[in-house]
């Protein structure tokens, strides 16, 4: 198992994807897609408007509808790259950056499967933020 222990990089260079590691990653990316579908389907998000919380003034329902706003457009942005991903998974080129075509990597793609970008191009705008 450990018989290749002088290819380990401790580097940016990513390795690529086994192919479990590719089959596990279209699955996340499966059940991500389509809890997402759900989710954008729903027109209010119960847990934001507690009706046990009574009365909320003006401005805290404003901050509200802000609030759930904002995370709307932040799922239909990682709706819309899972969509993408999902096709790059069919052309088997998923999990290569589609900007300069280096993996990304398992460790970076496991938390977000929906990744584009590796870390490198990824960057500068992620830090932005
Ligand atoms: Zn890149």
């Amino acid at each position: 198992m450990t018989d290749e222990w002088w290819l380990e990089d401790d580097g940016d260079v990513a390795d690529p994807l086994t192919v479990d590691e590719f089959q596990e990653l279209h699955l996340d990316l499966i059940v991500l897609h389509d809890s997402l579908e759900g989710l954008m389907r729903t027109p209010t998000e119960p847990d934001e408007l507690d009706p046990s919380d009574g009365q909320l003034s003006p401005e805290e329902a404003m901050q509200q509808k802000k609030m759930a706003q904002a995370k709307r457009s932040r799922m239909r942005a990682r709706l819309s790259k899972a969509v993408v991903a999902l096709k790059l998974v069919v052309d088997e080129e998923y999990g290569e950056c589609r900007r300069c075509g280096e993996d990304i990597g398992y460790p970076r793609l496991k938390p977000k499967p929906e990744t584009l970008l590796c870390i490198a191009c990824a960057e500068p705008t992620e830090k932005k933020r």
